[in-house]
Protein backbone atom coordinates (compact mmCIF):
# COMPACT_ATOMS: atom_id res chain seq x y z
CA UNK A 1 0.00 0.00 0.00
CA UNK A 2 0.74 3.85 -0.52
CA UNK A 3 2.05 6.29 1.50
CA UNK A 4 2.30 5.88 5.52
CA UNK A 5 2.77 9.27 6.13
CA UNK A 6 -0.86 9.49 5.88
CA UNK A 7 -1.65 7.02 8.62
CA UNK A 8 0.89 9.43 10.75
CA UNK A 9 -1.21 11.60 13.28
CA UNK A 10 -3.43 13.51 11.43
CA UNK A 11 -3.41 17.28 10.69
CA UNK A 12 -6.81 19.37 11.61
CA UNK A 13 -9.90 18.13 9.57
CA UNK A 14 -7.31 15.94 7.05
CA UNK A 15 -8.37 12.77 5.98
CA UNK A 16 -5.80 9.76 5.78
CA UNK A 17 -5.43 10.12 2.09
CA UNK A 18 -2.05 11.44 1.42
CA UNK A 19 -2.34 14.17 -0.60
CA UNK A 20 0.99 15.19 0.17
CA UNK A 21 2.80 12.10 1.15
CA UNK A 22 6.69 11.71 2.07
CA UNK A 23 7.41 11.49 -1.65
CA UNK A 24 5.03 14.02 -2.80
CA UNK A 25 6.84 15.73 -5.53
CA UNK A 26 7.49 19.32 -5.06
CA UNK A 27 5.56 20.65 -8.65
CA UNK A 28 2.51 22.48 -9.10
CA UNK A 29 -0.66 20.81 -8.33
CA UNK A 30 -3.57 21.35 -10.94
CA UNK A 31 -6.78 21.06 -9.98
CA UNK A 32 -9.24 20.35 -12.86
CA UNK A 33 -13.24 20.06 -12.95
CA UNK A 34 -14.30 19.39 -16.48
CA UNK A 35 -17.81 18.41 -17.63
CA UNK A 36 -18.03 14.78 -18.67
CA UNK A 37 -18.56 15.65 -21.86
CA UNK A 38 -15.08 17.41 -22.45
CA UNK A 39 -12.96 14.44 -20.75
CA UNK A 40 -13.28 12.77 -23.99
CA UNK A 41 -11.67 15.29 -25.78
CA UNK A 42 -7.77 16.42 -24.62
CA UNK A 43 -7.90 16.93 -20.56
CA UNK A 44 -4.74 18.60 -21.97
CA UNK A 45 -5.79 21.19 -23.76
CA UNK A 46 -9.98 22.11 -23.07
CA UNK A 47 -9.58 22.39 -19.34
CA UNK A 48 -9.52 25.87 -17.61
CA UNK A 49 -6.94 24.72 -14.61
CA UNK A 50 -6.77 26.16 -11.25
CA UNK A 51 -2.99 25.70 -10.39
CA UNK A 52 -2.43 25.38 -7.03
CA UNK A 53 1.15 25.22 -5.53
CA UNK A 54 1.69 22.30 -3.42
CA UNK A 55 3.87 23.02 -0.17
CA UNK A 56 7.67 22.27 -0.78
CA UNK A 57 7.97 18.59 1.22
CA UNK A 58 11.11 17.81 3.23
CA UNK A 59 10.91 14.31 3.22
CA UNK A 60 13.45 12.08 1.27
CA UNK A 61 12.31 11.11 -2.17
CA UNK A 62 12.20 7.19 -2.53
CA UNK A 63 12.09 5.35 -5.66
CA UNK A 64 11.19 1.88 -6.61
CA UNK A 65 14.47 1.28 -8.88
CA UNK A 66 18.10 2.87 -8.66
CA UNK A 67 19.84 4.27 -5.47
CA UNK A 68 16.70 5.33 -3.59
CA UNK A 69 15.40 2.17 -4.04
CA UNK A 70 13.57 -0.09 -1.99
CA UNK A 71 16.82 -1.50 -0.76
CA UNK A 72 17.94 1.45 0.47
CA UNK A 73 14.46 3.05 2.11
CA UNK A 74 15.80 2.71 5.54
CA UNK A 75 19.03 4.78 4.97
CA UNK A 76 17.04 7.46 3.75
CA UNK A 77 15.45 8.76 6.36
CA UNK A 78 15.61 7.51 10.36
CA UNK A 79 11.76 7.00 10.19
CA UNK A 80 11.78 4.92 7.43
CA UNK A 81 13.42 1.82 9.35
CA UNK A 82 11.34 -0.91 9.65
CA UNK A 83 11.67 -0.76 6.13
CA UNK A 84 15.02 -3.05 7.23
CA UNK A 85 14.45 -3.94 10.67
CA UNK A 86 10.41 -4.52 11.03
CA UNK A 87 9.84 -8.45 11.17
CA UNK A 88 6.39 -8.00 9.84
CA UNK A 89 6.62 -6.38 6.68
CA UNK A 90 4.40 -6.30 3.77
CA UNK A 91 3.87 -7.81 1.04
CA UNK A 92 4.63 -11.37 1.38
CA UNK A 93 4.20 -14.51 -1.43
CA UNK A 94 1.07 -16.09 -0.11
CA UNK A 95 1.89 -20.02 0.32
CA UNK A 96 0.15 -22.58 2.64
CA UNK A 97 -2.69 -20.72 3.67
CA UNK A 98 -4.20 -21.94 6.59
CA UNK A 99 -8.08 -22.79 6.94
CA UNK A 100 -9.70 -20.93 9.34
CA UNK A 101 -13.11 -19.19 10.28
CA UNK A 102 -12.49 -15.75 9.56
CA UNK A 103 -15.23 -13.43 10.17
CA UNK A 104 -16.67 -12.24 6.39
CA UNK A 105 -16.30 -9.39 5.05
CA UNK A 106 -18.93 -7.31 4.81
CA UNK A 107 -19.13 -4.09 2.70
CA UNK A 108 -21.32 -0.80 2.74
CA UNK A 109 -19.89 1.10 0.15
CA UNK A 110 -21.75 3.50 -1.46
CA UNK A 111 -20.93 5.56 -4.61
CA UNK A 112 -19.28 8.86 -4.59
CA UNK A 113 -17.22 11.50 -7.15
CA UNK A 114 -13.69 10.47 -7.24
CA UNK A 115 -11.14 13.03 -6.84
CA UNK A 116 -8.02 11.03 -8.57
CA UNK A 117 -4.51 12.00 -8.10
CA UNK A 118 -1.52 11.15 -9.09
CA UNK A 119 0.88 11.45 -6.80
CA UNK A 120 4.03 10.31 -8.42
CA UNK A 121 4.35 6.66 -7.08
CA UNK A 122 0.39 5.89 -7.96
CA UNK A 123 -2.58 6.78 -8.92
CA UNK A 124 -4.85 7.01 -5.80
CA UNK A 125 -8.75 7.92 -5.21
CA UNK A 126 -9.70 9.72 -1.94
CA UNK A 127 -12.79 8.46 -0.66
CA UNK A 128 -14.82 10.79 1.79
CA UNK A 129 -15.92 9.23 5.11
CA UNK A 130 -19.38 6.96 5.21
CA UNK A 131 -17.85 3.92 3.16
CA UNK A 132 -17.60 1.23 6.02
CA UNK A 133 -16.50 -2.22 5.82
CA UNK A 134 -17.13 -4.13 8.61
CA UNK A 135 -15.14 -6.87 9.69
CA UNK A 136 -16.32 -9.15 13.21
CA UNK A 137 -15.73 -6.50 16.02
CA UNK A 138 -13.95 -4.09 13.40
CA UNK A 139 -15.23 -1.18 12.07
CA UNK A 140 -13.05 0.06 9.47
CA UNK A 141 -14.09 3.57 6.80
CA UNK A 142 -12.34 3.43 3.37
CA UNK A 143 -9.73 5.87 2.95
CA UNK A 144 -7.98 5.51 -0.29
CA UNK A 145 -7.77 3.23 -2.28
CA UNK A 146 -4.82 3.28 -5.24
CA UNK A 147 -2.79 0.64 -7.33
CA UNK A 148 0.24 -1.19 -8.13
CA UNK A 149 2.15 -2.96 -11.29
CA UNK A 150 2.57 -5.87 -10.77
CA UNK A 151 0.88 -6.84 -7.96
CA UNK A 152 2.71 -6.38 -5.00
CA UNK A 153 1.31 -9.80 -3.38
CA UNK A 154 2.28 -13.05 -4.90
CA UNK A 155 -0.07 -16.42 -4.52
CA UNK A 156 2.14 -19.56 -4.92
CA UNK A 157 4.77 -17.58 -6.10
CA UNK A 158 3.12 -15.83 -9.07
CA UNK A 159 1.84 -12.14 -9.26
CA UNK A 160 -0.97 -10.76 -10.68
CA UNK A 161 -0.71 -8.01 -13.38
CA UNK A 162 -2.23 -5.53 -11.16
CA UNK A 163 -3.70 -5.03 -7.82
CA UNK A 164 -5.43 -2.06 -5.62
CA UNK A 165 -4.93 -1.35 -2.28
CA UNK A 166 -8.52 -0.24 -0.24
CA UNK A 167 -7.22 1.47 2.71
CA UNK A 168 -9.57 1.81 5.25
CA UNK A 169 -9.01 2.59 9.15
CA UNK A 170 -10.85 1.99 11.97
CA UNK A 171 -11.69 4.75 15.24
CA UNK A 172 -8.53 4.08 16.68
CA UNK A 173 -6.20 4.53 13.84
CA UNK A 174 -6.05 0.69 12.92
CA UNK A 175 -5.24 0.12 9.20
CA UNK A 176 -7.03 -2.92 7.40
CA UNK A 177 -6.21 -3.17 3.66
CA UNK A 178 -8.36 -4.99 0.92
CA UNK A 179 -6.48 -6.32 -1.51
CA UNK A 180 -8.12 -6.77 -4.72
CA UNK A 181 -6.13 -8.53 -7.30
CA UNK A 182 -6.33 -7.46 -11.24
CA UNK A 183 -5.91 -9.20 -14.78
CA UNK A 184 -6.12 -8.80 -17.68
CA UNK A 185 -9.69 -8.96 -19.31
CA UNK A 186 -12.98 -6.91 -20.78
CA UNK A 187 -15.21 -7.47 -17.78
CA UNK A 188 -16.26 -4.02 -17.16
CA UNK A 189 -15.40 -3.06 -13.14
CA UNK A 190 -15.74 0.33 -11.54
CA UNK A 191 -11.98 0.20 -11.79
CA UNK A 192 -12.64 1.27 -15.58
CA UNK A 193 -14.00 4.82 -14.63
CA UNK A 194 -10.24 5.26 -12.99
CA UNK A 195 -8.40 4.83 -15.41
CA UNK A 196 -10.42 6.56 -17.78
CA UNK A 197 -9.35 9.54 -16.41
CA UNK A 198 -5.65 8.99 -15.04
CA UNK A 199 -3.86 12.21 -14.38
CA UNK A 200 -0.88 12.15 -16.52
CA UNK A 201 1.59 14.32 -14.44
CA UNK A 202 2.65 13.95 -11.02
CA UNK A 203 1.24 16.50 -8.34
CA UNK A 204 -2.17 16.29 -10.62
CA UNK A 205 -5.45 16.06 -9.39
CA UNK A 206 -8.43 15.02 -11.33
CA UNK A 207 -11.95 15.85 -10.75
CA UNK A 208 -14.57 14.66 -12.72
CA UNK A 209 -17.79 16.65 -12.81
CA UNK A 210 -20.90 14.15 -13.11
CA UNK A 211 -18.83 11.49 -12.94
CA UNK A 212 -19.93 8.91 -10.10
CA UNK A 213 -17.70 5.74 -9.18
CA UNK A 214 -19.87 2.89 -7.08
CA UNK A 215 -17.48 1.74 -4.85
CA UNK A 216 -19.31 -1.96 -4.58
CA UNK A 217 -18.78 -2.68 -8.56
CA UNK A 218 -14.63 -2.87 -7.37
CA UNK A 219 -15.18 -5.58 -5.41
CA UNK A 220 -15.45 -9.35 -6.85
CA UNK A 221 -17.97 -11.13 -6.58
CA UNK A 222 -16.89 -13.30 -3.76
CA UNK A 223 -15.10 -12.19 -0.98
CA UNK A 224 -12.84 -15.06 0.12
CA UNK A 225 -9.54 -14.11 1.59
CA UNK A 226 -5.83 -14.36 2.97
CA UNK A 227 -5.46 -12.65 5.97
CA UNK A 228 -2.46 -11.54 7.85
CA UNK A 229 -0.63 -8.64 9.95
CA UNK A 230 1.87 -6.99 7.85
CA UNK A 231 2.89 -3.38 7.17
CA UNK A 232 2.93 -0.32 4.25
CA UNK A 233 4.85 -1.54 1.37
CA UNK A 234 6.04 1.80 1.02
CA UNK A 235 7.98 4.59 3.39
CA UNK A 236 7.87 4.18 6.42
CA UNK A 237 6.66 0.30 6.34
CA UNK A 238 4.96 0.84 9.52
CA UNK A 239 3.87 -2.21 11.03
CA UNK A 240 0.23 -3.44 12.70
CA UNK A 241 -1.84 -3.35 8.78
CA UNK A 242 -4.55 -6.17 8.98
CA UNK A 243 -4.04 -7.20 5.40
CA UNK A 244 -6.99 -8.98 4.03
CA UNK A 245 -6.04 -10.33 0.18
CA UNK A 246 -9.41 -11.48 -1.68
CA UNK A 247 -8.66 -14.40 -3.57
CA UNK A 248 -11.08 -13.86 -6.88
CA UNK A 249 -9.65 -11.52 -8.99
CA UNK A 250 -11.24 -8.47 -10.92
CA UNK A 251 -10.35 -8.01 -14.71
CA UNK A 252 -9.42 -5.02 -16.16
CA UNK A 253 -8.74 -4.28 -19.20
CA UNK A 254 -5.16 -4.52 -21.03
CA UNK A 255 -5.70 -1.53 -22.43
CA UNK A 256 -6.00 0.13 -18.90
CA UNK A 257 -3.33 -2.14 -17.46
CA UNK A 258 -0.91 -0.69 -20.47
CA UNK A 259 -1.60 2.75 -19.92
CA UNK A 260 -1.09 2.77 -15.97
CA UNK A 261 2.40 1.08 -16.73
CA UNK A 262 3.37 3.91 -18.95
CA UNK A 263 2.82 6.80 -16.50
CA UNK A 264 4.27 4.56 -13.51
CA UNK A 265 6.47 1.44 -14.48
CA UNK A 266 7.02 -1.16 -12.23
CA UNK A 267 6.14 0.17 -8.59
CA UNK A 268 5.79 -2.89 -6.78
CA UNK A 269 8.11 -3.06 -3.75
CA UNK A 270 9.49 -7.05 -3.10
CA UNK A 271 7.94 -9.68 -1.44
CA UNK A 272 9.21 -9.70 2.34
CA UNK A 273 9.76 -12.71 4.54
CA UNK A 274 7.73 -14.27 6.44
CA UNK A 275 9.36 -14.71 9.47
CA UNK A 276 6.51 -17.54 10.99
CA UNK A 277 3.68 -15.36 10.65
CA UNK A 278 0.60 -17.08 10.15
CA UNK A 279 -1.02 -16.34 7.26
CA UNK A 280 -5.36 -17.60 7.21
CA UNK A 281 -7.89 -18.18 4.60
CA UNK A 282 -11.64 -18.05 4.96
CA UNK A 283 -13.14 -21.44 4.01
ZN1 LIG B 1 -0.45 -0.18 -1.92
Amino acid sequence: MECGKAFAPEPAGGGAEPRTGPHFPTVVAMMRTLSSATVALSLMTLAAPTASATPPDAAPHWHYTGPAGPAAWAQLDPQFAACSTGRLQSPIDIRDATPAPLPPLEFGYGSISPAIVNNGHTVQVNVPPGHVLKVGERRYELQQFHFHTPSEERIQGRASAMVAHLVHRDAEGHLGVVAVLLQPGEQRSGFDAVFEHLPQRAGETLTVENLSLDLPSLLPATSRYFDYEGSLTTPPCSEGVHWMVLREPVRLSPRHIKAFRRLYGSNARPVQPLNGRPIKVSP
